[in-house]
């Protein structure tokens, strides 16, 4: 059954885009994820999915510990926002702490740690999140120098924009980086913001009351028989 992924953070603000020029203008490489920052500077990540923890742990050692803190997933069979229904690796680099481990099974909206400013190319604390549809080979991230212990070198693009992805959760908020003028900054698209709210689930069906007014309705037509065939019974007595 496909499953539609929700934000990792509840309150989201949208500091960088995917592949945005002026990222690469400012950082000299392409950037294939996005960055978020909750602005209350309430760092806990949700698991966006149903999901398999692939690995986990301190990139490092060298290159300024590469992506720092860094956890990879596997979520099968995402229906995006986009209209596509693929299964998704996703790359999440430069955690305080991790609270899952590799091969632990997670459920949508389970904490998978605190965000933070570790690894290379952080100038504060951010999410960096990656969304790919290699999943076979799901710890494989392009644009890397060198490989970590984490997150290995690829050489093929296979990312998608995440703003293509997710939903925007029950209870969460996306807000536009920079107090409001994200978009006009250069780092942030339109298109970062333009991500729809999660359907809201059907009703369940409540099978016993739906049972109980059937078998009410048969009641009231068995009445009607028994009454019908007694007035009959009465006229031919
Ligand atoms: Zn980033």
């Amino acid at each position: 059954m496909s499953q539609k992924l929700i934000l990792p953070l509840n309150k989201c603000n949208v500091n960088a885009g995917y592949k945005m020029p002026k990222y690469t203008q400012e950082w000299g490489f392409l950037h294939y994820g996005i960055d978020l920052g909750n602005p209350d500077k309430q760092r806990t990540i949700y698991s966006p999915g149903d999901g398999t923890v692939i690995a986990c742990g301190m990139d490092g050692a060298t290159e300024s510990e590469r992506m720092g803190n860094a956890i990879v997933l596997v979520f099968l069979d995402v229906e995006r926002n986009d209209g596509e229904t693929t299964s998704l690796a996703c790359r999440m680099f430069h955690l305080d702490s991790i609270a899952v481990q590799p091969g632990q099974a997670v459920k949508r909206g389970d904490v998978l740690g605190v965000y933070g400013n570790t690894g290379a190319n952080t100038s504060g604390a951010h999410l960096h999140v990656e969304f790919d549809t290699d999943t076979q080979y799901p710890q494989y991230a392009v644009g890397i120098k060198s490989s970590g212990n984490v997150i290995k070198k690829g050489n093929k693009d296979t990312t998608v924009d995440p703003s293509k992805v997710w939903y925007v959760g029950p209870g969460q908020t996306l807000y536009d980086g920079y107090g409001g003028s994200g978009v006009s900054s250069g780092w942030i698209a339109q298109n970062d913001l333009d991500v729809p709210k999660l359907p809201e689930e059907a009703p369940a069906v409540d099978y016993k009351t739906l049972y109980e007014a059937e078998s009410q309705k048969v009641e009231t037509l068995k009445e009607g028989i028994r009454d019908i065939i007694s007035r009959a019974e009465n006229m031919v007595k």
